[in-house]
């Protein structure tokens, strides 16, 4: 057990260069923590894991003291588990999960963050049931893995489910392998779901009313272009949105959380230049630079 910040960031899955690229990319931004999407985020084409590719990667995050539980992998959004008008999309949902665990688990990872689903037009009750029954199904043939799903707490936007931590609770309820299901705390979505992320501790006692803490498998810290209870999903640079940089630090540095991986979602400055390895440096730091990106704003122009 370390002291030290758990901290890194969304990186790139190239088939190329595989995980060993994703590793690559984490050293080079000084973290000690990854998140990637198995193939690109909103379809589901998938290339064949390179298994030696992994073996050197892995070899690379035990030399640098990075423990697999900070490897985070996310699972793609096109996944709907909480529609069932269409039966057949559905049923393509829970198949794609399963072939998703079973990469995580080739892997060898732990931790497949998911977005519950939107019911779209059937109602929020009825979205539970149908993740529920996803979910059973789901974790049912796919029993002998040792990988959790992480549900996200969502920004409620548009009919997105697991907008309140109550909706999470649900879910967790109806599901009968409640030990591979775990919880991702995401700031941006939680504070567009209207959650003061001020004061964290205050939100975590009012947390630990549902779950245990010890179910929080990795936090998505990102700060929010839009007021609390927006319910709009936009993430910001940290320290550049609403939440703000104080925060954000004190939510990085939280004593009750301090093992659990944070991971940046933060956008790109121009679309084009990576924000992580500055603001990495900058949560080190624990000081806000207001001109981090002024060199890439230029740039551009
Ligand atoms: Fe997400
Ligand atoms: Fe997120
Ligand atoms: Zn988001």
């Amino acid at each position: 057990m370390t002291s030290e910040l758990q901290i890194g960031s969304h990186v790139n899955y190239e088939s190329k260069t595989g995980l060993l690229g994703c590793v690559e990319t984490t050293l080079q931004n000084r973290a000690n923590a990854l998140m990637f999407y198995t193939g690109a985020p909103q379809n589901t084409r998938r290339s064949q894991i390179n298994l030696e590719n992994v073996v050197q990667a892995k070899k690379k995050l035990e030399q640098h003291q990075i423990p697999f539980s900070n490897v985070i992998v996310h699972a793609p959004y096109i996944i709907n588990l909480a529609n069932r008008k269409e039966e057949e999309k559905w049923q393509f949902s829970i198949r794609f999960l399963e072939e998703e665990i079973n990469r995580v688990s080739t892997f060898g990872f732990s931790y497949l963050v998911l977005h519950p689903g939107s019911h779209v037009q059937e109602g929020v009750s009825k979205g539970i049931s149908n993740i529920i029954a996803a979910l059973n199904e789901v974790l049912e043939n796919t029993k002998e893995k040792k990988v959790k799903i992480l549900l996200e707490t969502m920004a409620g936007k548009g009919t997105e489910i697991g907008k309140t931590i109550e909706e999470l609770k649900q879910i967790y309820e109806g599901v009968k392998r409640k030990e591979r299901i775990g919880i991702c705390l995401d700031t941006c979505h939680l504070n567009d779901a209207g959650y003061d992320m001020t004061s964290f501790d205050t939100f975590l006692d009012f947390f630990e009313t549902y779950f245990p803490l010890s179910l929080i498998g990795c936090i998505h810290l990102n700060d929010s272009k839009n007021e609390r209870g927006s319910h709009k999903d936009r993430h910001e640079n940290i320290g550049f949105g609403t939440l703000g940089f104080d925060t954000l630090l004190k939510i990085a540095y939280n004593k009750r959380l301090e093992q659990v991986p944070k991971i940046l979602e933060t956008p790109y400055i121009n679309r084009l230049y990576s924000p992580y390895q500055k603001e990495i440096a900058m949560l080190h730091e624990k000081k806000f630079c207001p001109t981090l990106f002024e060199e890439e704003k230029k740039k551009q122009k």
